[in-house]
């Protein structure tokens, strides 16, 4: 199998329907750029829904990568290894938490934020057994285990996967007041994305997320903010949250943390709160593997010079610049903080998944994600040049269909 066309018939024969890709086979990528089988090339909007914020094959990451695959890549966590402490307080002094319980995909992260926060409502709060409950968002993505998409909102992720683990309520996002009510004396904690990715990088008010945490350590309600696409420079910012200064009890991170390499997540939180998991609770045979370890550490290096949190603030301004001026010619809205944008399409034009392929055409992968909406990430290594280039190419995409 060579060609494109081989290669999207078979998969599409043999794999389940799980996604539905742009037509495009991708064979090797530097930096923003990626390459087809026959050698077209492309600019990456989507960055892997964020996971190589810092381009791919980052030199760095990869030397990291390649000096570990020559020493050691598994042990589980019935040992320790010389990779696993560097990880540990890098990442706690990033997140500037005591603690960090490492897994590998970001479901599993959540997951583990759940149960941490259920305990600690237990064991700390003094919450009766069986009744904590977690506050969580409308629209939200959290991922696809079976108690995530048990209060997830939207219908493909969520119907006919029951039955449904309880102890979620689920409230309006970017709304106080909503989350106010909802608390009760069983709350344990509040699951909340700084800003919605999936859901088509919704910002919430000025204002909120510092209020959340107000809401949160008034009641003493734990406050999770699930940094897996928002994080690790994407917006400006090392976190979201620091867009307001807040800095919620449990971060939630994965992603970017694994370099575009290897799946790394963790959670990261204090010890009054982490301190509740004991051997046994809790743990990932993957989780905190040498390879993933030494991944996240050239990671954690690139983000402690904040030169990729500065680049996407900066090329963050023009790219919304650019996109502000498209309002109003086939475009209704653009939301976004840094190097990520949402950009509603008018939907009398055409739908996102329309303009995702004319945009391919044209040299830029990027993804629609509901209906009308087209979500722009590139890697924070793409040039200033190409990021100009690839917006053009949205404009004429956009006219195609006028
Ligand atoms: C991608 C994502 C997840 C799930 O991560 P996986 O690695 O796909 O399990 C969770 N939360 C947010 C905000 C995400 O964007």
């Amino acid at each position: 199998m060579t060609t494109s066309a081989e290669i999207i018939e078979v998969s599409e024969h043999r794999s389940a329907h799980n996604y539905h890709p742009l037509p495009v086979v991708i064979h090797e990528a530097h930096g923003a750029w990626v390459t087809d089988v026959e050698g077209r090339r492309y600019l990456d909007f989507l960055s892997g829904y964020s996971s190589l914020n810092f381009g791919h094959g980052n030199p760095k990451i990869i030397e990291a990568a390649q000096e570990q695959l020559k020493n050691l890549t598994l042990t589980s966590r019935a040992f320790y290894h010389d990779q696993f402490a560097t990880f540990c307080a890098g990442l706690g002094d990033l997140t500037g938490k005591d603690m960090i319980l490492p897994m590998n995909t970001g479901a599993e992260a959540v997951e583990t934020a759940i149960k941490v926060a259920r305990k600690w409502g237990y064991q700390v709060k003094g919450v009766a057994r069986e009744q904590a409950n977690i506050i969580v968002m409308e629209d939200n993505f959290h991922g696809r285990t079976t108690t995530i998409v048990s209060f997830s909102t939207d219908p493909d992720a969520h119907a006919d996967f029951g039955p449904y683990t309880p102890g979620f309520k689920i409230v309006k996002y970017g709304s106080v007041e909503a989350i106010r009510e909802a608390i009760d004396a069983h709350t344990v904690a509040v699951l909340v994305e700084p800003i919605q990715g999936e859901a088509g990088v919704l910002v919430p008010p000025d204002g909120y997320l510092t209020q959340v945490r107000e809401l949160c350590t008034e009641h003493n309600v734990l406050m999770i903010a699930d940094e897996i696409q928002s994080g690790l420079g994407r917006t400006g910012k090392t976190f979201a949250c620091d867009h307001e200064g807040v800095v919620p009890d449990i971060y939630v991170l994965g992603k970017a943390l694994g370099g575009g390499v290897v799946p790394v997540s963790a959670i990261a939180a204090n010890r009054n709160v982490l301190g509740v998991i004991q051997p046994g609770q809790h743990g990932s045979t993957f989780g905190g593997n040498p390879l993933a370890c030494a991944v996240a550490n050239a990671v954690i290096e690139i983000l402690n010079t904040g030169e990729f949190q500065a680049r996407a603030a900066r090329l963050g301004e023009v790219l919304h610049a650019r996109l502000g001026e498209m309002v109003g010619n086939g475009v209704v809205t653009v939301r976004g903080r840094g190097l990520w944008a949402g950009v509603d399409i008018d939907p009398s034009l055409a739908t996102g998944r329309a303009v995702s392929k004319a945009l391919m055409e044209r040299g830029v992968l990027a993804k629609d994600t509901h209906g009308s909406t087209i979500r722009l990430a590139p890697p924070i290594v793409i040039s200033e040049e190409d990021l100009h280039h690839a917006v053009d190419q949205l404009a004429d995409a956009i006219a195609s269909f006028k």
